[in-house]
């Protein structure tokens, strides 16, 4: 379609030309967050003036996202491409470096001092069944709701930067979001700090939690490691089912996006039954419990401190 993208480039540059009757009413900005919990962040900071994109969207696994060709149309048309990083997303950054992507890449995780994946986090004895793992780095910085604070500061930067005539609305919004973000975490602390120390264990699909587990003082146990790529061994699963019972941990968790097959498995083996599903690294869709960065962590937190009460 030769013609129609000519046009779609050719829109940025007409604009000006349209003056103060385009101005007052400006056209949506065309937007691409590479997954749910970004686009909801995105949505918050630049409010109704955006044409937004979700590449993986709801109950979706950004680990092993599919993109089709019209995700690649919407990356060449973006002003602004806001992703996670921290190898996240390995799919955009092939799609980016193919796309021929014109507009302003954020990375939300930016600045922040990423956690090391890894065995040792999580009182594995030995770790060869991680391969890969030892020395990658955890993507899921979303999952602290301080650090979520700095990828809304970062994603309003960026924005800012690519509508600056929107900056004062930006800024505007993203204060009234971070107050509540700010809010959030602190229930969260007082929430997690009724469950006492020792009962502060929970079982989920892959290690989705670490960044919660470190900023709120829980213990994340997981068959499978930072990403969902590579299935667990038999080895890991049997060393879980041991530990479970040794330990008398009856916290045990799905993940929206992953596959429940391991967790039901274990879970049925341990004699436990699971407690529920975890939000971990795509929303729910608009009627489920978890349409938002904010309804994650409230649905997250309630599920979690009944769990671990038992
Ligand atoms: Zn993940």
């Amino acid at each position: 379609m030769p013609l129609s993208r000519r046009a779609l480039v050719a829109l940025p540059l007409a604009l000006p030309a349209l003056g103060r009757a385009a101005r007052a009413q400006p056209a949506p900005l065309p937007v691409v967050a590479s997954f749910s919990i970004l686009g909801d962040m995105l949505r918050e900071v630049g409010g109704d003036g955006l044409a937004m994109r979700v590449l993986a969207g709801p109950d979706v696994d950004a680990h092993s996202f599919q993109p089709r060709p019209s995700d690649a149309q919407a990356l060449r048309a973006a002003r602004l491409v806001v992703r996670n990083g921290l190898g996240f997303e390995p799919w955009l950054d092939r799609m980016l470096a193919a796309a021929g992507q014109q507009g302003r890449l954020v990375t939300a995780s930016q600045g922040i001092t990423p956690r090391q994946a890894g065995p040792a986090d999580h009182g594995h004895s030995h770790g060869h069944s991680h391969g890969h793992d030892h020395d990658a780095v955890d993507p899921h910085a979303w999952q602290d709701l301080r650090l979520g604070q700095s990828y809304v500061r970062t994603i309003l930067a960026g924005l800012q930067a690519a509508d600056p005539a929107g900056a004062a609305g930006h800024a505007a919004r993203a204060e009234a979001y971070l107050a509540r973000l700010a809010a959030l975490d602190a229930w969260v602390r007082a929430e997690i700090g009724r469950v006492p120390e020792a009962r502060r264990v929970v079982v989920t699909s892959h290690d989705a939690f670490g960044y919660f587990g470190a900023a709120y003082g829980v213990r994340f146990i997981a068959p499978q490691g930072v990403s969902t790529a590579a299935e667990p061994s038999a080895a890991e699963v049997a060393r879980l089912i041991r530990l479970l019972k040794r330990e008398g941990i009856t916290a045990v968790f799905l993940e929206n996006m992953a596959n429940p097959a391991t967790l039901n498995r274990l879970a049925a083996e341990a004699g436990v039954t699971v407690k529920g599903r975890l939000y971990a690294d795509a929303l729910s869709s608009a009627d489920g419990p978890a349409p938002s960065y904010e309804a994650m962590f409230r649905h997250n937190v309630g599920l979690l401190t009944a769990a671990m009460r038992g």
